[in-house]
């Protein structure tokens, strides 16, 4: 429990990737060992919903809830300009050519509440917002936190308390 936490995402990270046999999903960039994920091959939710997440590991955490029906987009991290992260390093032109070609209702940014996750929120509403609605989603959890860590309950609340961009 002494470890440094960024140490022990770069454990969790891989041992999902282990386990997955290191492959992502050509639509949606979630670990996957086939070329399109679980969620993407299922019918039963629906296609014009996007969640977006940093990663495979908030991901997971929103299945937990059972609550979202939709499809996701994995960002593989957030903008941050002081670890010279920019928005070229992101799943971010896959994710506009994804809203551009099909019809999608509305995309969901599920971003921490930190600096980086505030500024890619803001550059994706900007880009996105030209086709589609965009919301964000409003999590009652202190500034900083890691959606990873969220109960299910604060997070269906936060998805359900979601609030369109401006
Ligand atoms: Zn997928």
């Amino acid at each position: 429990m002494r470890q440094p936490e960024e140490k022990i995402h770069n454990f969790s990270n891989a041992l999902l990737a282990a386990r997955s046999q290191v492959g992502l999903c050509q639509r949606c960039f979630h670990l996957s060992s086939d070329p399109e994920c679980e969620i993407c091959r299922n019918d039963q939710r629906s296609k014009d919903l996007i969640c977006v997440v940093a990663d495979s590991r908030d991901l997971i955490a929103l299945e937990r809830t059972r609550e979202y029906k939709g499809r996701y987009h994995v960002l593989g991290g957030l903008i941050s300009p002081m670890d010279g992260i920019g928005p070229e390093m992101l799943q971010i032109s896959s994710l506009v050519k994804r809203v551009d070609q099909a019809s999608i209702k509305e995309v969901i940014l599920a971003l921490t509440p930190s600096v980086e996750g505030d500024t890619t929120s803001l550059y994706l509403a900007r880009l996105l917002k030209p086709f589609t609605k965009v919301s964000r989603i409003a999590y009652g959890l202190p500034v900083g936190s890691e959606l990873e860590y969220a109960d299910e309950v604060t997070l269906t609340r936060a998805l359900e308390g979601r609030r369109d961009m401006e």
